[in-house]
């Protein structure tokens, strides 16, 4: 069985080329042994007939599923019923069930779904209410309490201006950022692309998600064809039909990862900087030490811009650790000369980590920083902080990560990866 989002509307088009010839021409006969036309390999007029007739019923099953939500192949009342037949036997439509789900306040979802193997990744949904859309810098405080207590948590609701699902990647993560939850479990493994687009799916389904980002589980140019790939159906008008400036890649720093991703996807860039030195950032992130912020920047510098688009840096504020003012002009310095907007995300804390959140004066202090500088800052307020938001924290409440504190007897080192890529 093939899953069927795994594969491109190209690649599926090429799937379907032999069961798309005229009946008669299917058989393959040795060269020589044709007694009649009827019996002869297929014509070059009929293999063009099949290659034309393959992209179209593509493009039809593409709507079936990515538009209309439709999973059963029966249902698919203007596909043949020798298609439908093919395609039960041949290729399965993927589903991830849900194993928790809670929302918050501020009406945030998140998800824990299960894979088929039994592993767990998790995805949230984050909308954000009209008034947050027409000003994205307001006063923190403002943002804080309007994003308090929502009445009407419905995703359906009118009263969101934008639904963005954070989804993952990797079940755990390679990466060992020493702030991340995830990164402090390990990878367990790399998610395939249906397992990514799945998310997406089900999510979609839901809900009028109007923004992806890759901000959940893993590093996503960690898993570079996957991800690729999982991004080509989200992209794909035929597909789920996101704009290429919703869909947005975070990454943590894998340079030449970036600069093919500018190649290969014509995707939003999103870089985790959470640091102003390199001395500062190799502490709490090793990749730095592979590809310094030198390396980096000049990545960023070529990757490939629409006249409209900027690079996103994310900036997790560790209390005494990265929170001063001589950070903030290290910053304002390093993004001299790249289209960007500043995402600062307080600390979210937890058990695995002995770093603090810093109070809000001082959030507040480093975002007027560049304010008053003309730059995009906005503070990512934790949203939905009641039902562990933070990476990877669902997950590990339902002991299915490996290597907690919890659960270091149950399941040690079984599987591959948990330690660090660096
Ligand atoms: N691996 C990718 C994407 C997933 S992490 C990356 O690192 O970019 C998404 C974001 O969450 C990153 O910017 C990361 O710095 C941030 N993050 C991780 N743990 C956090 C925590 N405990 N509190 C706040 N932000 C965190
Ligand atoms: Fe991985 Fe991103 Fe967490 Fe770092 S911050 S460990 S790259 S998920």
């Amino acid at each position: 069985m093939i899953y069927f989002q795994s594969l491109t509307k190209e690649e599926l088009a090429e799937l379907l080329r032999p069961v798309s010839l005229p009946k008669a021409r299917r058989r393959y006969v040795p060269e020589g042994a044709a007694a009649s036309a009827e019996e002869a390999g297929p014509s070059t007029e009929d293999l063009l007939k099949a290659e034309r007739r393959a992209r179209y019923r593509a493009q039809q099953i593409f709507h079936w599923v990515y538009q209309r939500f439709v999973t059963n192949w029966d249902e698919m009342s203007d596909l043949s019923k020798d298609l439908r037949v093919w395609l039960k036997e041949n290729v399965e439509i993927y589903r991830v069930t849900e194993r928790a789900s809670q929302q918050a306040v501020d009406g945030t979802h998140k998800f824990l779904w299960n894979l088929a193997d039994g592993k767990t990744v998790e995805s949230v949904i984050i909308p954000a209410a009209l008034q947050e859309k027409e000003n994205p810098e307001q006063d923190f405080d403002q943002q804080r309490f309007s994003g308090a207590a929502i009445e009407d948590k419905d995703l359906k609701s009118e009263r969101w201006s934008r639904l963005t699902a954070c989804i993952s990647s990797q079940v755990g993560c390679a990466m060992g950022c020493k702030f991340c939850l995830t990164g402090i479990q390990g990878l367990d493994r790399q998610l395939q692309a249906h397992e990514i687009v799945g998310q997406v799916f089900e999510l979609r389904r839901l809900a009028p998600i109007t923004n992806i980002v890759f901000m959940g589980m893993g590093e996503p140019l960690h898993n570079f064809e996957n991800v690729v790939k999982a991004c080509k159906i989200l992209l794909d008008p035929d597909g789920l039909n996101f704009s290429k400036r919703k869909v947005t890649v975070s990454t943590s720093g894998l340079v030449p990862a970036i600069e093919e991703l500018g190649r290969q996807a014509d995707v939003s860039l999103a870089i985790s900087l959470n640091a102003s030195t390199d001395e500062q950032r190799s502490q709490i992130m090793p990749v730095n030490r592979k590809w310094n912020l030198d390396a980096l920047m000049s990545a960023c510098r070529s990757y490939p811009l629409g006249s409209h688009r900027r690079i996103t840096f994310e900036y997790v504020l560790l209390k005494d650790f990265n929170d001063s003012l001589e950070d903030a002009a290290r910053v304002l310095r390093l993004l001299r000369g790249i289209p960007s907007k500043l995402n600062l995300i307080p600390f979210n804390e937890h058990s695995g980590s002995e770093f603090k959140r810093p109070s809000d004066e001082t959030v507040k202090k480093f975002q007027r920083y560049f304010v008053d500088r003309n730059i995009t800052a906005t503070v990512r307020i934790s949203r939905g902080r009641d039902i562990l938001a933070a990476c990877g924290q669902l997950r590990s409440i339902f002991g299915t990560a490996r290597g907690t504190e919890r659960h270091r007897d149950w399941k040690s080192n079984s599987g591959a990866g948990g330690g660090t890529a660096f």
